[in-house]
């Protein structure tokens, strides 16, 4: 979908914040820990390769994503040169492009490798063997995810390699379930089996890490290779057990503005169903921006902002467009905030979360792509 320019409504992104919030992030940890910023997902709806080049310039060893799409998009505008590990399951049918674009994958077994040479073997592209595959085995220690759970079907995944020697085998990883919600003393239960399986693991792989955000937070207990940093550097809480501790930044607002505005009568209704009806001569504007925009029907109780004032969102959120219920009469192109800052007031990600009892992460990556990304450098 192209992004709709004609009209207010703009996510605008800090990558100042999003530097600044990594600064921080970092300093918390071990100098020993290299960092893997997340930017799938089209950098949880931030834009992905202007937060991937925002987070290289603070000097973040490495990106990850999700698909090998999302990869070849990065490679494409130009970033190269810096590991990009995939850190979904591949189809080895696309691994022409994996060696194509230098991507880094996650395997969760041997199969893939001989699947990917019955691939390049049928498409005459064998001679892509003569360069290195790199890869991370993902290991299930409690997610149910991803990755092999057994010291056993290690070994054999060791001895399955000698077949593939173009395979470069880099780093093992897992990924922890409660980290930042659920039972905490699962994390330990994942600890536990993590280190058993890491006890098979041959020296020669380089990486061994399991850290998100949340568990980044922790890695005092319990160390990592490479942390894995997504939510926090959006400046965005990683869940209920999970805020933030250090002050993050939010680093974006979703804005637009009042497009019409109307004073009605009392008795009238506003939107679709007839849901809401006006008590007395109401001031109602509408805003375009819709749940096609990623502004959900289930967040109809947060209100939002125009002229530092909280106004409440009157009626059904439409498709494209919504109302609102204004304190007096305000002009056409007044701004209204969605999330971010306005004249002292503050909505947040995380409000609006625990309002649509959601988390953070699904806000954020709702906003769809009709919604322009415009990219600014404010904090330092
Ligand atoms: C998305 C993702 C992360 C980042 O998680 P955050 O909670 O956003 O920090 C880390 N590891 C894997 C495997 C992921 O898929």
């Amino acid at each position: 979908m192209r992004a709709s320019e004609h009209r207010p409504t703009q996510a605008i992104i800090d990558l100042g914040a999003i530097q600044t919030n990594l600064k921080t992030i970092q300093e918390h940890y071990s100098e020993d820990i290299i960092t893997y910023v997340a930017v799938k997902a089209n950098a949880y709806g931030h834009g992905a390769v202007e937060v991937a080049k925002a987070a290289l310039d603070v000097g973040v060893e490495g990106l990850f994503v999700a698909t090998v799409d999302e990869g070849i998009e990065l490679r494409q505008a130009g970033i190269t040169n810096v590991p990009i590990l995939v850190t979904g399951l591949t189809d080895p049918r696309g691994i022409a492009e994996v060696f194509d674009y230098d991507l880094t994958l996650t395997v969760s077994g041997i199969a893939f490798f001989e699947k990917a040479v019955d691939q390049l073997t049928t498409t005459q592209q064998r001679h892509l063997l003569d360069k290195e595959l790199p890869i991370h085995l993902a290991l299930d220690t409690g997610m149910g995810r991803i990755g092999l759970q057994k010291p056993e079907e290690i070994l054999a995944f060791i001895k399955g390699l000698e077949a593939y020697p173009w395979v470069r085998w880099e780093g093992v990883f897992t990924h922890f379930s409660t980290a930042s919600g659920g039972p905490k003393d699962y994390i330990d239960t994942q600890w536990e089996r993590w280190q058993d399986l890491l006890k098979v693991v041959p020296e020669e792989v380089t990486y061994r890490h399991h850290a998100n955000t949340a568990m980044a937070y922790l890695t005092d207990d319990y160390p990592t290779d490479i942390a894995r940093i997504g939510i926090g550097m959006y400046g965005i809480d990683a869940e209920d057990r999970s805020p933030d501790p250090y002050g993050l930044v939010p680093a974006l607002s979703l804005v637009s503005a009042i497009i019409y505005v109307k004073e009605v009568d009392p008795g009238r209704f506003i939107s679709y169903g007839a849901t809401y009806k006006t008590q007395e001569k109401e001031w109602i504007a509408t805003i375009p921006l819709g749940y096609a925009d990623g502004w959900f029907r289930r967040y109809q109780n947060f209100d939002v902002l125009v002229q530092g004032q909280k106004c409440p969102v009157v009626g059904r959120i439409n498709m494209d467009q919504l109302m609102v219920r204004l304190p007096k009469e305000f002009p056409v192109g007044t701004t209204v905030t969605f999330i971010g800052q306005n004249s002292g007031q503050s909505n947040h990600v995380s409000d609006l979360a625990r309002v649509a009892d959601t988390i953070g992460y699904e806000v954020v990556c709702g906003i769809s792509d009709r919604v322009p990304r415009v990219h600014v450098n404010v904090r330092q």
